[in-house]
């Protein structure tokens, strides 16, 4: 009989690792969100949408590239063609053309399509947060806040945000220690709809040494329609500063920031929304790319044990699979 699998989070790393194990073991991952993807989401305020985390990405290891060939031939990741434009406070230094070759890649149509396509065969189970795991002889029980319980695993391996994983574990696991070190940075991230187009020199900008630290009009990416949609994310520090902050200063500020780099038209807006991100970005990644304690059979990965990017959530969990694989 198969050994049973309990994955905690349906974003990359957790539907990389079901995917990768699941002909060897039975597994189910737990999602506690309405739609898997995690930080490569994207936001559907009708008519607007935003890929409103993970922007692009690159791909520089084969094996990633290999992972992903059936979504290539799918036209499901196409590389985005764009005007980057690089600001240093307010002042814009220089535009560059990111051209096919330079390999920044999205989801198509929107971001969320790649993890919502390798999840088709996951067994995943959304709108679950797991709240407990408890081991008990040599299974894992796992409990929602109701104390719903979920079974029972003779795996768990847990795909989330360092801090996200320590509210989960027992201080006596053996990497518990080495968690907790691992300290996170977040941003806001800013959507804003408009009536009509604004017409920039760029498509996108990265800022330094501003409390905006990127926007990007999401309608550059390929395939998307057409809707005026621009997202705007803070810099790390402005996050760190206003973290307890109402959303509505936030926002408000993020905005006359935008407009004083860009110059849109404030009254011309649809919508605006406000979505925080506590976890975007390691300080500094383990050096291990995974963390296992066999003897209690529950096991740790996720993009912040390699590059807080997402083909570092990739490798991660493509390192770990081929562990429990062997
Ligand atoms: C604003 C922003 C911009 C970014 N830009 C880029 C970029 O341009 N390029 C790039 O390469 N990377 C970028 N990243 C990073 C990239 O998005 C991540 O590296 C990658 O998506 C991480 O995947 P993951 O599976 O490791 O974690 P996640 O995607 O965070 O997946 C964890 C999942 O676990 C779920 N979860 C959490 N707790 C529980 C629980 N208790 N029970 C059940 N489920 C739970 C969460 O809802 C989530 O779906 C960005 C990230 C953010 C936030």
């Amino acid at each position: 009989m198969k050994k049973s699998v309990a994955i905690i989070g349906a974003g990359l790393s957790g539907i990389t690792v079901a995917s990768k194990i699941r002909d060897k073991f039975e597994v189910q991952v737990f999602e506690k969100s309405r739609g898997v993807s995690g930080r490569m989401s994207t936001r559907k305020d009708p008519p607007f949408v935003f890929d409103h985390g993970a922007q692009f990405f690159k791909i520089k290891s084969k094996c990633f590239k290999y992972f992903l060939s059936e979504l290539f031939t799918k036209k499901i990741i196409q590389p985005w063609e764009f005007k980057l434009a690089y600001y240093e406070k307010y002042s814009l230094k220089k535009i560059k053309v990111i051209k096919n070759s330079d390999e920044f890649y999205v989801g198509v149509p929107n971001m969320d399509e790649i993890v919502k396509y390798i999840s088709k065969d996951c067994n995943v189970i959304l709108n679950t947060k797991i709240e407990r795991i408890i081991k008990e002889k040599n299974k894992w029980y796992l409990y929602d806040r109701n104390r719903k319980s979920f079974g029972e695993y003779d795996w768990v391996i847990l795909t989330l945000p360092a801090k996200q994983s320590l509210e989960l574990l027992d201080k006596k696991i053996s990497f518990y220690p080495l968690i907790e070190k691992i300290e996170m940075m977040g941003c806001f991230s800013l959507m804003v709809g408009m009536n009509e187009a604004i017409h920039l020199d760029f498509d996108a900008a990265l800022i330094e040494h501003n409390d905006v630290a990127w926007l990007a009009l999401n309608d550059s990416k390929p395939c998307r329609i057409k809707k005026n949609c621009l997202l705007i994310n803070s810099s790390y520090d402005y996050a760190a500063k206003k973290i307890d902050s109402p959303k509505e200063t936030v926002l408000k500020h993020l905005l006359n920031q935008a407009n004083t780099l860009i110059n849109f038209k404030l009254s011309n807006l649809n919508m605006t929304k406000i979505h925080q991100w506590r976890y975007v970005e390691a300080k500094k990644s383990p050096t291990e790319n995974y963390f296992i304690d066999r003897t209690k059979n529950i096991a740790v990965c996720g993009d912040w044990f390699v590059n807080s990017r997402v083909e570092g959530a990739f490798l991660s969990a493509n390192e770990l699979s081929k562990d429990m694989m062997n």
